[in-house]
């Protein structure tokens, strides 16, 4: 039975409180179909769209039967990419923020070194991408004897990427006595195998998505000569006027391109692709998602499973040439029922890519004529003016959820032997602030990071100012996020 509301699970007052301050008014399909058969720990199969709620069907279950005490990682969520991983880490942390759990993403092309200090630390749950999580147990360094839950994010993009048998090797190192879930958009026969040997009579759910993307989103395309493609993203560009846009190419070399040519026509624009360094395009993401800059020209990295809320345009430069990449593609706008607008340009070349896709989504996109050059002239003032002011900051999804938590830094650490018991005992000791008051405390070697609830970081930061911890008084300040 699917429930209307949060409240009807039995999940605790924080994770109900970090739900509510999410504004998660009442459960998708996924999250009623998931989160019960998740309590009550068993398999289960989930074939969904991202975009679903699939991320929060979960990790609510996960973050609720979660043994706070318990120090070595009890969950472990396999995604095929570093971004998603980030992003499903955020998510947990957030939805776990109140009960203070602790998450930690590791994944490849990022120092090693940082992540094993992560992993020697309290952590609950592990999130990560196949190449990584092998490396750091074969290291010695993730230690697999204590998870409970297992999640194969994204299975089908998995098996595309060429990770199944890094997944067996995973699961080889795992406990049998676990709760495995398995998403996937999919079902391809490699993923039932997998299914079948390594899950023990999971429970199958299926979510039609019955406001699919391609209907969702209203779909046009351009026939352009090659030579001619870089004109008609001008035009288009001055047409539709986006407040964002994503301009998606095939090839590196190609993003590289579009890019200069719309910085030297002094478009906000930014580009992200899989050659960049992982902190560029990680910084380049977030700086998009906050609404810093309109254009971003991007590969398909960009295209799956990634959460950026109000893309008004997606436009395929290159027709993609893998269908489920095109609605990958389209899905980056039109994101939780909201309408959107895909252009794709098409080169004679591209026609036989075209008509698969056609095939793909069971329609055709209809074919436009290109605009006028009068009607093109008519609108650059508009353009011209929107292009030359600054875009309107985007709230973050979890704006609700940090404005009465405050993150304070403290100049001391591991080096002075700093240990979580020291901060809460000093932190009690306030007048007005009780263990309830207190989120994650996160200790390196030098610094100390503690989330303060309910609005009483100022009161936390000003007691702070002179009162020792350890012994000693402390240079405490606000830490930045
Ligand atoms: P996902 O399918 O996990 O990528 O989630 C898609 C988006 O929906 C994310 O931005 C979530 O924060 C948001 N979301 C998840 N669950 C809910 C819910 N119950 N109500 C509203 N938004 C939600």
């Amino acid at each position: 039975m699917i429930k209307g509301n949060f409240s009807d699970y039995k999940l605790s007052s924080e994770l109900l409180k970090a739900i509510s301050m999410l504004n998660f008014k009442s459960p998708t399909k996924v999250q009623g179909q998931v989160i019960p058969v998740v309590l009550e720990r068993k398999d289960i199969i989930v074939k969904s769209q991202t975009g679903s709620g699939k991320t929060a069907a979960f990790a609510i279950p996960i973050c609720e039967l979660l043994d706070w005490d318990d120090n070595s990682p009890q969950a472990l969520v396999i995604t095929p990419t570093r971004e998603l991983a980030i992003q499903v880490k955020e998510d947990i942390f957030n939805i776990g923020r109140f009960r203070r759990i602790k998450v930690c993403a590791i994944y490849g092309k990022s120092p090693i070194y940082n992540q094993e200090r992560e992993l020697r630390q309290k952590t609950h749950v592990v999130v990560g991408t196949p190449g990584r999580i092998i490396d750091l147990i074969e290291r010695g360094t993730f230690d697999t004897s204590n998870i409970k839950y297992l999640v194969i994010d994204e299975a089908d993009e998995m098996l595309n990427m060429g990770f199944i048998r890094d997944i067996e090797t995973i699961i080889s190192n795992l406990p049998n006595e676990r709760v495995t879930m398995l998403l996937s958009a999919t079902m391809p026969t490699d993923i039932e195998d997998l299914a079948n040997e390594y899950m023990k009579e999971p429970i199958y759910v299926e979510i039609e998505d019955e406001n699919k993307a391609s209907d969702r989103i209203i779909q046009e395309r351009y026939n352009v000569d090659e030579i001619d493609k870089k004109k008609l993203l001008i035009d288009i560009t001055i047409v539709e006027n986006p407040d964002s846009c994503l301009i998606f190419c095939n090839t590196q070399l190609m993003v590289d391109d579009v890019y200069s040519n719309l910085r030297n026509m002094r478009y906000t624009c930014e580009k992200i692709h899989g050659g960049m360094e992982q902190r560029d395009r990680l910084k380049v993401m977030n700086s998009f998602k906050k609404g810093n800059f309109r254009y971003l020209v991007a590969t398909d990295v960009a295209s799956r499973g990634i959460d950026i809320e109000d893309i008004s345009l997606v436009i395929n430069y290159d027709v993609p040439q893998d269908c489920e990449n095109y609605v990958h593609r389209i899905g980056r706008t039109g994101r939780a029922n909201k309408a959107g607008r895909a252009i794709t340009f098409v080169t004679q070349r591209e026609e036989k890519y075209l008509d698969d896709i056609h095939e793909y989504i069971g329609k055709e996109i209809p074919l436009k004529v290109r605009p006028k050059s009068e009607a093109v002239d008519n609108v650059k003032h508009e353009f011209t003016q929107k292009i030359n002011t600054t875009p309107e900051i985007k709230e973050a999804k979890d704006a609700g959820l940090s404005k009465e938590i405050m993150k304070l830094h403290i100049n001391a650490g591991k080096k002075t032997k700093m240990r979580p018991v020291d901060i809460v005992g000093t932190l009690c000791n306030i007048e007005g602030i009780t263990a309830e008051d207190i989120g994650v405390i996160n200790i390196v070697d030098i610094s100390t990071f503690v989330e303060i609830f309910n609005n009483k970081g100022e009161l936390a930061l000003r007691v702070l100012q002179e009162t020792p911890i350890k012994g000693r008084l402390r240079k405490v300040n606000k830490a930045d996020k």
